[in-house]
């Protein structure tokens, strides 16, 4: 079959004919129908030889649904043909984390060698992936695959940051969105849809702003050194209750701290290396900082959902699989608007 790798550290991703895989006992094996391309591989990719945490060639794309093309020995509750998303954030099912559907912070995962897939495990980028244990599938009923498959990441991620925060979130508060990209245009859409906070989103192309009125900010301000400024003049000087930053960069990272009101959350989602001190004069009274890892099973359940009721709609840019290495290309240059889809 095709697939996408990372085959060479520092190199681009190229399409490769690669064994057809087959699943071992527990395991499932999907026939991809669309796979999402997120900035964390970029990430990742750009990391020296020593820093990576996983051998090469990898396939990539850690965002995949599917449906299921053959099941492994034992493998129950699911059907040949069943259309489903892939929880990604794989852990070891029975850890004190796991118990709970935080599979994302499971205890074990490191010493056991689960790696989701696209990021150590082969991932969504190819014509079929193998998905490790049916607990990683969630049924996606009528919801459109191309729609669907950003929600695993681009919609599980900001839904779970967003959820940490939402007792803060009240009428009259700010939600401060940085970085429109594919997990922002996102975000601003859940804090509508799940908040009563006015949203206000900061990136630094018009492209990108305009993108984010559309999908429902209610201001939409240029990321520069001013953001804090601007972000306090619109609320009277009290700043955000909550900002969300989906770049986390030093300069985006010192303004959400310049911009967090008293007993705020920063919640800093981005991998952009920035770090924010907490400390008095540094950040205001009581100010909260965190940096969450993707979500729970139970929300993207809940996610799902959410896009079922008609309150999300992902602005896709779609693209074949020949062409998933032009879709890393214009993502990494930050041309694309909202997220790219792949569609093998
Ligand atoms: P993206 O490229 O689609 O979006 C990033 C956006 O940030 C773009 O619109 C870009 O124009 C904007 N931007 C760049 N510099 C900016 C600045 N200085 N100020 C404001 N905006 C700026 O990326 P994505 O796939 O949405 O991912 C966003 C970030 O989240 C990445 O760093 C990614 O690695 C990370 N991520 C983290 C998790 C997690 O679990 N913590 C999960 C997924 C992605
Ligand atoms: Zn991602
Ligand atoms: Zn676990």
């Amino acid at each position: 079959m095709k697939a996408l790798q990372y085959r060479a550290v520092g190199a681009a991703p190229e399409i490769v004919t690669v064994a057809d895989p087959e699943p071992g006992p527990g395991e499932v094996l999907l026939k991809v129908t669309a796979a999402g391309v997120c900035h964390s591989d970029i990430a990742v990719m750009s990391r020296p030889a020593n820093q990576l945490p996983f051998p090469l060639p990898l396939t990539l794309g850690h965002e995949g649904v599917g449906t299921v093309a053959a099941l492994g020995d034992g493998v129950t509750g699911f059907q040949v043909g069943d259309a489903v998303a892939v929880y990604g954030p794989w852990g070891c099912g029975s850890c004190h984390m796991c118990a709970q559907g935080k599979e994302n912070y499971c205890l074990r995962a490191a010493e056991l060698g689960i790696r989701p897939p696209g990021l150590g495990a082969p991932g969504a980028i190819a014509e079929h992936m193998i998905v490790d244990s049916p607990r990683h599938l969630v049924p996606l009923g009528d919801l459109d695959p191309v729609q669907a498959v950003p929600l695993t990441d681009a919609g599980l991620t900001p839904y779970h940051a967003i959820k940490l925060s939402l007792p803060k979130l009240l009428p009259g508060s700010t939600a401060v969105v940085i970085g429109t990209g594919g997990l922002g245009h996102v975000a601003i859409q859940l804090l509508r849809a799940m908040t009563a906070a006015r949203v206000v989103a900061l990136d630094v192309t018009e492209e990108k702003l305009a993108l984010a009125r559309e999908v429902g900010a209610h201001e939409a301000v240029l990321s520069d050194a001013a953001a804090a400024t601007v972000v306090r003049e619109l609320t009277d000087g009290r700043g955000a209750e909550v900002v969300l930053d989906f770049v986390g960069a030093p300069p985006t990272v010192a303004s959400a701290g310049a911009m967090v009101a008293v007993e705020g959350d920063v919640t800093l989602v981005g991998l952009g290396g920035g770090a924010l001190p907490v400390g008095f004069g540094v950040v205001p009274y009581e100010a909260k900082v965190c940096s969450p890892y993707w979500g729970t099973r139970a929300e993207l359940i809940e996610v799902l959902d959410l896009a079922r009721a008609g309150a999300v709609e992902v602005h896709v840019e779609e693209y074949s699989l020949d062409e998933a290495p032009q879709a890393y290309e214009r993502l990494h240059h930050g041309r694309v608007d909202g997220r790219a889809v792949i569609l093998p």
